[in-house]
């Protein structure tokens, strides 16, 4: 209790309440509501990017969506999708972003070049209302105060150790304990079911390959495990047989949670086992190739626009993932907009040289965004042997390669080998999905 309420004092006192937000949030109660607040969030955000970013004048007035301080939502869709090399190429940070307090969110990428992605307060607390939101309504739990346990890459540092102080505190703020799933060996998952059986936490969460690969080893073992409230799985998508898994393991209702660094939380399943887009703070499409909205029930890319962070508005940007349009409708009761399916990033876990089980998703942060790399997939041909395959977009730069290399044999191995492969497309999985990261018993 008290922990909760200093915490909320020390973001009042960092200008970080989302109280506010999160209250306008609550105030939406029905789809027309949603449409209101949406339409009007988007009007502004369009003509602040007219005003403030000449990347987006020039296409918002070529295809007649701004014509002064008019805005023409019905031509909405012709806009262009946003991609990482426009990104790349385009300057999208808006003219005024030194007058808002703002910080660099680098994308993924641990190595190399990252897109850098210019955030602010006021997009951070949205951001955080909206995860609150997600929590408070899908899962009728108070996120901040509830205690949790999570599975995660935490990245470099902490898999030296401990994590910095400051990281720490900030965790205990949050009632929060993080385990590094970056590698698991069998020991390093019998420490954490006897930190969760100590803690007994409400909420597990964490990568969801992590957390299934964890429950395979609570059951093969026979290792009782304290029961949460709620498990939250994120970062990768898995198939509805092995969430199920994970249900049945650990003895509560599984979440699928879906968010990313450039726009923040994106979408979440309800009780009823839905997603739900959290679309007050991305205004979420899904489109064909040309971009154009796909009807219910059809399959498309996912493009968002996020709404809040008007120091560098991401507008219709591609997220390189795909889901099938929902019709709206749930018997849970939520105004928010609905997906019949979601398939973000498939990753499997390869195995270390000492049989550790090494997380897809945190290997494929290391060249998430090199500005050499087109597309990848991560191949593990044997104990002792990675290929990683690349469709180069320029010239790959030989000091990047180097540290994917050091990345790669600190998580499976000094002995193993690293080769690569440059292709001109990386082959899709019987089912036409794409798989970024391969096991050794991969299809
Ligand atoms: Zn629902």
């Amino acid at each position: 209790m008290i922990r909760s309420f200093l915490w909320q004092v020390i973001l009042a006192l960092r200008g970080r309440s989302f109280r506010g937000e999160y209250a306008r949030f609550c105030a939406i109660r029905d789809p027309a509501a949603l449409r209101v607040f949406v339409e009007e969030r988007l009007r502004s955000l369009l003509v602040h990017a007219w005003e403030h970013v000449p990347y987006y004048r020039r296409i918002l007035e070529q295809n007649g969506v701004v014509r002064g301080n008019e805005v023409d939502l019905s031509r909405f869709e012709r806009l262009p999708l946003l991609t990482k090399e426009i990104i790349r190429r385009e300057e999208l940070v808006s003219d005024e972003h030194a007058n808002r307090k703002w910080y660099a969110n680098s994308s993924g990428g641990a190595t190399g070049e990252p897109v850098r992605l210019i955030q602010d307060h006021v997009f951070w607390r949205w951001a955080t209302a909206a995860s609150f939101y997600y929590y408070t309504h899908s899962l009728g739990m108070d996120r901040d105060r509830s205690r949790k346990v999570i599975l995660w890459g935490t990245g470099r540092r902490m898999s030296d150790g401990y994590p910095p102080l400051r990281v720490r505190v900030k965790h205990w703020f949050r009632n929060q304990l993080p385990l590094d799933c970056s590698r698991m060996g069998e020991p390093d998952m019998a420490r954490f079911a006897r930190v969760i059986n100590r803690r007994k936490p409400a909420i597990i969460r964490g990568y969801a390959r992590s957390l299934y690969e964890f429950c395979r080893y609570l059951d093969r073992e026979q290792v009782p495990i304290h029961p949460p409230r709620a498990v939250v799985i994120s970062g990768e998508s898995l198939h509805p047989d092995e969430s199920k898994a994970i249900g049945t393991v650990l003895g509560a209702p599984v979440y699928d949670y879906y968010g990313s660094r450039e726009t923040g939380a994106l979408a979440g399943t309800c009780s009823r086992g839905r997603w739900h887009v959290l679309s007050f703070h991305n205004f979420m499409e899904i489109v064909d190739a040309d971009g154009r909205p796909v009807g219910a029930g059809r399959e498309g890319r996912v493009v968002v626009t996020t709404l809040h962070n008007y120091s560098m508005p991401l507008i219709r940007y591609d997220l390189g993932d795909r889901a099938v349009q929902g019709d709206g409708s749930c018997p849970c009761g939520s105004p928010l907009p609905t997906l019949r399916s979601l398939t973000g990033r498939l990753m499997e876990n390869l195995v270390a040289e000492d049989g550790a089980l090494v997380s897809g998703v945190n290997l494929s942060i290391s060249f998430n965004l090199l500005d050499w790399v087109q597309a990848f997939q991560l191949l593990q041909e044997g104990p002792r042997r990675v290929r990683v395959l690349v469709v180069p977009r320029a010239e790959p730069v030989e000091a990047d390669m180097r540290v994917v290399e050091g990345h790669l044999k600190r998580l499976l191995g000094q002995g193993v080998d690293v080769v690569w492969d440059w292709v001109e497309e990386i082959p899709k999985t019987p089912t036409g999905k794409r798989l970024y990261v391969r096991g050794p018993a991969g299809p």
